[in-house]
C-alpha cells in the first residue's frame, strides 16, 4: 500500500503543520551506499526494474572518499519523506494542554471500570476507551495476549564536526543530519524481549557499522534505546475488544507508525465515527477465536 499510504501522508501531515503553526515534514534526499559486488548487482537489477523506477536514482553518485571510504558507487534513493517527531508530539501535547484535553497521569488499567454504557477511570467517565500504548500494551491485562513481538531498537546521536553532511545516507543504517555537526545514527533490530533499552552489544554493533560508513572523527554524544510495537504479521492492529465494544485498541505500528498512521488514523476514526468496516487485513478480529 506503499502509494497510498505516502499519498495521505503528503496531505495528512502538511495540513496538521498549518493548523499546529509548524514545520516538520519535509522531502529530503537520501543517498545508500554500494559496498560490495553483490550489493552493485543488486542493484543493477532493481534499477532496470519498473516497480523501481522514481525510488532507486538511476545514475550512479560519487561519495567523498576521504569522508565515506572506498566504495563501488552510490545513488539516490527516491519517495523519502522526514517527519520531526519530536518537534511534532510537544505542539501536539501543548495544543491538547491549551484545550484543556489531555489528563497526564500514568493509567492503571486494573482502576477501569468498564459496562455497555459508560467508561470510567477515576474522575474521568466516557462512553469509549482507546489504548494507543505502543509496546506497553504487553501490560494491558485486555489486550496483551495479541501476539505482539516486540522489536527493541538503539541508536547513537553523534556530533562529527569535519562531516559537513545535508543529506540522509543509508549504509549499514541511517545517517541523519540533526543540525550543528550533530547526526542521528541507528537503529539496530533485537528480538529479545528481556534486553535493557540499551545494550553494550548494540553499542558495539552501531560503532562499527558507523565506522564503516564515515571516516571523519566523531565523537557518541548520546546512546539510546527504544521498543517497536510489532505484531506477528506486522501489520498494524485496531477494532474493539472481543467483550467489551466501547473498548478499543489502535496499534501495532512496528517500524513504521509516521507512514501508517494518516492513512490507518483515518480509517480508524470512519469506523468509530461512521461504522466503515476495519479492513480484515489489520482489524484485531484476526486474532479472535470464532468460538467466543
Ligand atoms: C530505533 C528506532 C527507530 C525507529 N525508526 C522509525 C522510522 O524511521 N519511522 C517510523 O515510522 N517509525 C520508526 N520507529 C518506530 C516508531 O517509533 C513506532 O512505530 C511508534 O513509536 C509507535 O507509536 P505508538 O504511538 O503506537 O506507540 P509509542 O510511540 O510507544 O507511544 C505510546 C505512548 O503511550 C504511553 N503509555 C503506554 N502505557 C501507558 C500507561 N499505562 N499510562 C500512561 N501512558 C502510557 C507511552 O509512555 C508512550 O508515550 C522506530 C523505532 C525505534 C525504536
Amino acid at each position: 500500500m506503499a502509494d497510498e499510504l505516502l499519498a495521505c501522508a503528503d496531505a495528512f501531515y502538511p495540513a496538521l503543520e498549518q493548523d499546529l503553526g509548524i514545520s516538520v515534514y519535509s522531502k529530503p534526499e537520501m543517498i545508500r551506499t554500494i559496498r560490495s559486488a553483490r550489493e552493485m548487482n543488486d542493484y543493477s537489477v532493481r534499477s532496470g526494474q519498473a516497480e523501481y523506477q522514481g525510488i532507486l536514482g538511476e545514475t550512479l553518485i560519487e561519495l567523498d572518499p576521504k569522508k565515506y571510504g572506498e566504495m563501488e558507487g552510490a545513488y539516490e534513493i527516491g519517495q523519502v519523506r522526514q517527519l520531526d517527531i519530536k518537534t511534532l508530539c510537544l505542539s501536539i501535547h501543548q495544543y491538547l494542554k491549551d484545550n484543556h484535553a489531555i489528563h497526564e497521569l500514568q493509567f492503571n488499567h486494573h482502576a477501569l471500570c468498564i459496562d455497555e454504557a459508560m467508561v470510567s477511570f477515576g474522575n474521568i467517565r466516557t462512553a469509549n476507551i482507546i489504548f494507543c500504548e505502543g509496546a506497553l500494551v504487553q501490560e494491558n491485562p485486555y489486550f496483551s495476549h495479541l501476539p505482539f513481538i516486540i522489536a527493541k531498537g538503539e541508536l547513537i546521536h553523534i556530533q562529527a564536526e569535519e562531516l559537513d553532511q545535508d543529506f540522509l545516507l543509508n549504509s549499514h543504517k541511517v545517517l541523519m543530519p540533526l543540525g550543528q555537526d550533530k547526526y542521528w545514527y541507528g537503529g539496530t533490530f533485537s528480538w529479545d524481549k528481556d534486553k535493557a533499552p540499551i545494550t553494550e552489544h548494540g553499542r558495539a554493533e552501531l560503532e562499527l557499522e558507523l565506522n564503516e560508513t564515515i571516516k571523519t572523527p566523531y565523537k557518541v554524544l548520546q546512546h539510546l534505546g527504544a521498543d517497536r510495537p510489532t505484531i506477528k504479521d506486522r501489520r498494524p492492529v485496531m477494532g474493539a475488544h472481543q467483550k467489551h465494544k466501547n473498548m478499543y485498541i489502535f496499534n501495532g505500528m512496528g517500524t513504521k507508525a509516521t507512514s501508517l498512521i494518516p492513512f490507518f488514523g483515518q480509517e480508524f476514526i470512519e469506523h468509530l465515527l461512521m461504522s466503515k468496516p476495519i479492513m480484515k487485513e489489520v482489524d484485531v478480529m484476526r486474532f479472535y477465536s470464532s468460538t467466543i
